[in-house]
């Protein structure tokens, strides 16, 4: 059963920032209501005031520039970013985990805005988006700021946020030349949340050694954890299955996954294992192609 509320529509972000501030303890804000609309039913959520953001058409946009890289609005849905062409030639890694998200409906109406505010620790989109070195920007009536989406998760379902702020937008920046991304979820039933998930994304320069790297583990916590173990494995050196095999290690190593209906912790450091060295290859390979 949900509790009453009072629905508001605000035409413009200035409008909605505005209603946040003036209700900001006694409301919050739904877009595609794909998450949020099942925790109300559940009664975990009652809220005097909800504010739709859904048909603010100046968050819904993909911009893609050579120098800054990429823009998302903040309802931009998942069906938008898997379907565009510019995101498919440029970040293919974003592209290959919004197909696997989810059933084409949620797709439909779910946004990246909302996802990331979730902070569901099994989201897909968090851990890619770091290992692309991601930054969120928030908005509310004061004013506009930007972060790192690594330090935008905070604990299970929060975030940095503050009360009176909204999800404006996400920027990706381009990629460096010879780079590499790769995503992979293992989970129990098709397009559904992963029991763990790996994002990786690597950079080699021209003698084949390995400049940089971003591991992230998405369910491996209570938010999306930078394996830096594993990161300094590859850092530096020439990769080799052995190191892709040594980065798996030094990645479980990191992990901090609990034990649930789905799956043992043991199961899921065994998966974090597999995964990372696989996904690294993968990244690694991806890579010294370009
Ligand atoms: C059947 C099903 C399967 C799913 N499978 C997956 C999956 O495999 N992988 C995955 O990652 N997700 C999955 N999801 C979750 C889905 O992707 C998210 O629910 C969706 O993207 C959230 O976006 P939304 O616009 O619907 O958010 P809403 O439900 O409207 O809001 C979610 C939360 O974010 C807040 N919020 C929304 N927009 C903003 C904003 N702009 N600024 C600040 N706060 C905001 C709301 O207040 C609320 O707390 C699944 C959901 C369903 C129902």
């Amino acid at each position: 059963m949900i509790h009453d509320f009072t629905y508001l529509k605000p035409g413009t972000v200035k409008e909605a920032v505005a209603m946040l501030a003036d209700h900001v303890d006694e409301c919050k804000v739904i877009c595609g209501g794909q998450s949020l609309l099942i925790v109300m039913r559940q009664g975990l959520v009652a809220v005097d005031y909800l504010i739709d953001l859904k048909g603010l058409n100046e968050l819904n946009y993909i911009k893609y520039d050579e120098k800054a890289g990429l823009k998302l609005g903040a309802t931009t849905t998942h069906r938008a970013i898997e379907k565009s062409a510019v995101i498919k030639k440029n970040y293919p890694v974003l592209t290959a985990m919004e197909e696997r998200l989810a059933s084409i409906q949620v797709r439909n109406w779910g946004t990246i805005g909302g996802n990331l505010a979730h902070a569901d620790a099994a989201g897909d989109p968090a851990p890619v988006l770091i290992s692309l070195d991601a930054k969120i920007k928030l908005g509310s009536s004061k004013g506009e700021r930007v972060m790192s989406l690594e330090e935008f998760y905070t604990d299970l379902f929060e975030t940095a946020m503050e009360h009176d702020e909204i999800v404006l937008e996400v920027q990706v920046p381009p990629a460096a030349p010879k780079t590499g991304s790769a995503y992979k979820k293992f989970n129990l039933i098709e397009n559904d949340q992963g029991v763990v998930a790996v994002a990786v994304t690597v950079t080699a320069d021209k003698a084949g050694v390995c400049t940089d790297a971003k591991i992230v583990l998405g369910n491996a916590g209570v938010v999306p954890i930078r394996a830096k173990s594993a990161e300094k494995v590859l850092i530096g050196k020439k990769l080799t299955d052995k190191l892709f095999a040594e980065a798996g290690e030094a990645a479980a190593g990191d992990a901090d996954p609990v034990s649930d209906i789905h799956a043992s912790s043991e199961f899921r450091l065994h998966l974090i294992k597999v995964l990372t060295k696989r996904m690294v290859k993968q990244a690694w390979d991806q890579a010294n192609k370009g």
